[in-house]
């Protein structure tokens, strides 16, 4: 496997090497970036970056690059890193800042503001961002509708797994959604200026980085049960060795300490580069980030402020895994107790927990619709569930390697300086809410996952759930 945590380097050649080596058919998508650099000067790498990535696309020594930013001042020891950015290519090149401004507090990556960036790089031959995920978003989108024309990315927050993937998370209607774009050319992942980012939006970083413990298990038993087809082996090696050690290196990173922030930003890079070669966000999101998304429905339909993603998944990820280990380290699945669900019952059950949401009965409609496709794949697949139940100690040594006990991560979470429980998210969540996108969280979606599962068993009881949650329900 190659080398993810020595060097400032993630070693992109080592990691197309060892896909490769699993994926003879060629389905994954092919890694197209140059470089991806980690160090605490790599904003100070950007000269060489650019001629590296002008070269690589034949294009001109000297070039027409803009740089695009949003109008937060992002400071570096003090320095406005946009001037440090720009400072080091002007010489060299025809330099145009751009900042984006769509008058909300903070960019949203919604139509305008794409069109914004694709007009402001008209004429450019390269372009760079400086910002955290919504920047590098927009500028991916930009710079993708430009005919891919080189893409140099200044990271400045490890908030997200999407600086180094192929999609960008832009803005619909007011709805968030996933939408392919283009690998950035080079990042750039200067830990300094990422190590005095807002501590929530790192510790939210966190929180989304802990779901590789618990995830690629739930994508790994969606597809042993007949209900993935996106799973790809190569990704799962690749998941499995990264999730092979705890995240002990979290203390610090509320603090932008060095040693932390590097291997935070380490391993988001890696997340994206995975979920962006497999073509699928499943490799990464199980229940934990169903349990979120739970919450951003509930939020949206009372028109309440969203919390940040990552740190519900972080929160989440601890309910996943207890139950996880639990299905894993026990003989709790017993064979004898799977059930095939009743399409009525199940109807029932979605509308209960959904009918209360929004006014037209519209959202309890929509997962109905999702679980409606799910139940039918489960009927179609049966005998693949009986034979995954029948011999489930022979893949729950399988399973062991991917997920970490909830007490390993939850103390990593709470030494990352992020919320470890509901009542310590913002906006807070009461144990009532908690339980309540726990309980439900299987009936909104069309993924398999262990939820699903332990409830055709009969075992997704009151107390279950209650266990479940003992340690992440109170303050
Ligand atoms: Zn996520």
């Amino acid at each position: 496997m190659p080398e993810i945590n020595g060097s400032e380097l993630i070693d992109l050649a080592g990691l197309r090497k060892s896909l490769a080596a699993d994926d003879p058919e060629g389905r994954l998508a092919s890694l197209e970036m140059l470089g991806v650099k980690i160090s605490d000067d790599a904003h100070l790498q950007l000269a060489s970056a650019v001629s590296d990535a002008l070269s690589y696309a034949g294009k001109p020594a000297r070039a027409k690059i803009v740089i695009l930013a949003d109008k937060s001042s992002i400071m570096r020891r003090g320095e406005r890193l946009s001037e440090l950015v720009h400072k080091q290519l002007q010489e060299q090149h025809d330099v145009r800042s751009v900042v984006l401004d769509d008058g909300h507090t903070t960019l949203h990556a919604d139509e305008s503001v794409l069109d914004m960036a694709t007009i402001a790089t008209n004429d450019a031959d390269l372009v760079v961002t400086i910002g955290s995920g919504t920047m590098t978003d927009v500028g991916k989108v930009a710079t993708h509708r430009r005919n891919n024309i080189p893409h140099i990315v200044v990271q400045t927050a490890a908030s997200v797994d999407g600086f180094t993937d192929n999609v960008s998370v832009v803005l619909r209607n007011g709805v968030k959604r996933t939408i392919p774009s283009r690998w950035p050319t080079i990042v750039l992942a200067d830990i300094v200026t990422i190590g005095e980012a807002p501590s929530e939006l790192n510790t939210s970083g966190f929180g989304e980085a802990i779901s590789l413990f618990t995830a690629p298990a739930d994508w790994y038993l969606a597809n042993l049960v007949g209900l993935d087809h996106t799973f790809h082996v190569a990704s799962m090696n690749l998941l499995k060795y990264a999730a092979a050690e705890p995240p002990t290196w979290s203390n610090g990173i509320a603090e932008g300490g060095a040693v932390a922030t590097q291997q935070l930003t380490r391993l988001l890079a890696l997340r994206g580069i995975v979920s962006g070669v497999s073509n699928t966000t499943a490799c990464l999101s199980g229940v934990e980030h169903v349990i979120s998304h739970m919450l951003d429905l509930h939020h949206s339909a009372n028109h309440a402020p969203i919390g940040l993603h990552g740190a519900q998944v972080g929160v989440a990820s601890l309910v996943a895994s207890r139950l996880w280990r639990h299905a894993i380290d026990t003989d709790l699945i017993d064979p004898r107790s799977l059930r095939k669900p009743d399409m009525d019952v199940m109807q029932k059950r979605v509308d209960n927990a959904f009918h209360d949401l929004g006014s037209d009965g519209a959202i309890a409609a929509e997962c109905w619709r999702d679980c409606q496709k799910k139940l039918s794949l489960v009927f179609e697949n049966w005998s693949r569930f009986e034979s995954v139940v029948g011999s489930w100690q022979e893949h729950s040594v399988e399973f062991k390697k991917m997920v970490q006990p909830s007490a390993t991560l939850r103390s990593a979470l709470s030494a990352s300086g992020g919320p470890a429980t509901f009542a310590a998210l913002k906006p807070s969540v009461s144990p009532e809410f908690a339980r309540w996108a726990t309980a439900n969280c299987h009936l909104m979606r069309n993924r398999f996952n262990l939820v699903d599962l332990l409830d055709m068993m009969g075992l997704w009881t009151d107390d279950m759930i209650d266990w479940a949650l003992k340690d992440v329900s109170a303050l």
